[in-house]
């Protein structure tokens, strides 16, 4: 009788982690958040089967801004048709001394990257003054228009009274080969715990395993200890290339060389970032393309834009599944102007499935177009350019944070800065 009892408790035990765990639930079913909220595995836990038990996931749950909810738990959530705020990081510089030690990369670090303690003080800042995070997903849906043409709108978001909502969007996070000796981590990887870390080596060559040092583990940390700044779970969306792979793995084909036994690594590489995927889908990550090869739409033809957006679907699709998003690369804008007009190569894409095309800018613009189904936007960039800019430069982010509290000058290149200080303001 005992034998029966354990054996059947083991199999609810075994049910319940099926049921939170495994691939891209967009539901889970518990709440987020403290431990009061574990009420998945029954009071009377068992001790655990022979088999290796998995990780007890904590439960992540993931809702839609654009539901009118009311109030729940003392919070009022009311409709919100202002600007959706949107910020884009690079990789993040884990050890600045190695990322600013002067070799050829050091400038370019400098101008497009934070390090992870000015990360860490812009996601307080932002917290602080009252964003909260949405997924770019739920801000644009298709529909259809008067004459039965598909066409995008703007949702209404029903955000928590007094907050103000905010994408997150992560470029280029393929942790490419040159960055990996720059002070960068070298990929994510599921802990025994079942939560996504980072892996890479510190200056002195040591493997270090760490949620402190990533973007995406820092803001996983972030919203773990702040859950109002994620009300309804969102976290960023990842742009990624296919070139080198995608999330630290190396899941690309090579056309110069290839052989059976890359083949086969490949396969293998392919089949351990599914994990972090799921979790990272499972805990309110989302994917957008950022093209295969890094390739400017604003100079490419349209047969190389076509030859790049197959090989991404192949590569890299295939692994995160489809979305609408699409990030160009060095914020290049296809068949010239595609806020005026919408040339051939916008019309590809777009019939490859993408519907937000985000750009890059001085403001969260965005805009839907009307003669196709698709919305065009401009993310703001947080990076060593815009922290050493202008008066004016740091005034378009002055409402996120003060650049001159967050850029952390005793470690960057010594390249001056164009604000005025404070004590002089
Ligand atoms: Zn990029």
């Amino acid at each position: 009788m005992r034998r029966i009892t354990t054996l059947f408790l083991a199999l609810l035990l075994t049910l319940s982690l099926t049921a939170c765990g495994g691939t891209a639930q967009p539901n889970p079913p518990a709440q987020t958040g403290d431990d009061a909220s574990q009420t998945e595995t029954p009071d009377t836990a068992p001790e655990p089967a022979e088999e290796p038990e998995e990780p007890q996931q904590e439960p992540y749950v993931i809702s839609s801004p654009t539901v009118d909810r009311g109030t729940v738990d003392g919070v009022t959530y009311v409709p919100w048709d202002g600007v959706v705020e949107h910020l884009f990081f690079h990789p993040i510089v884990a050890y600045p001394e190695l990322a600013f030690d002067g070799d050829s990369q050091a400038d370019g670090i400098d101008d497009w990257m934070v390090t992870v303690d000015e990360y860490d003080k812009i996601l307080q800042s932002v917290y602080d003054r009252g964003y909260v995070l949405v997924d770019i997903n739920d801000v644009w849906s298709e529909s259809t228009d008067a004459n039965g043409q598909p066409v995008m709108v703007r949702n209404t978001l029903y955000i928590p009274e007094g907050k103000k909502p905010l994408i997150f969007s992560y470029d280029d996070v393929n942790y490419y080969d040159y960055m990996l000796k720059d002070g960068f981590t070298y990929k994510l990887i599921l802990g025994e715990d079942g939560l996504i870390w980072s892996y890479g080596l510190d200056p002195q060559g040591n493997e270090v395993i760490s949620q402190d040092l990533d973007a995406v583990t820092i803001l996983d940390k972030f919203v773990r200890e702040h859950p109002d700044f994620s009300p309804f779970g969102a976290k960023g969306s990842l742009s990624l290339t296919g070139y080198q792979g995608i999330l630290g793995y190396r899941t690309n084909t090579d056309t110069k060389v290839w052989n059976d036994e890359l083949e086969a690594n490949r396969l293998k590489e392919c089949e351990a970032v599914k994990p972090i995927i799921a979790e990272l889908k499972r805990t309110g990550w989302t994917f957008g393309s950022h093209t295969w090869g890094h390739i400017n739409l604003a100079s490419s033809s349209l047969e190389r834009v076509q030859a790049d957006t197959k090989r991404w679907m192949d590569e890299v699709g295939s692994l995160i599944g489809p979305t609408p998003i699409l990030y160009y690369p060095h914020g290049a804008r296809p068949d010239g102007d595609d806020v005026k007009q919408t040339g051939p190569i916008f019309k590809y894409l777009q019939e490859q499935g993408f519907r937000v095309f985000a750009s890059v800018g001085i403001s969260s613009y965005s805009k839907i177009k009307t003669d196709i189904c698709a919305v065009i936007c401009d993310r703001l960039h947080p990076d060593g350019t815009t922290l050493r800019g202008s008066d004016k430069v740091i005034g378009w982010y002055s409402q996120f944070y003060d650049a001159r509290d967050i850029i952390d000058l005793d470690v960057r290149p010594n390249r001056g800065v164009k604000w005025t200080p404070k004590s002089a303001s």
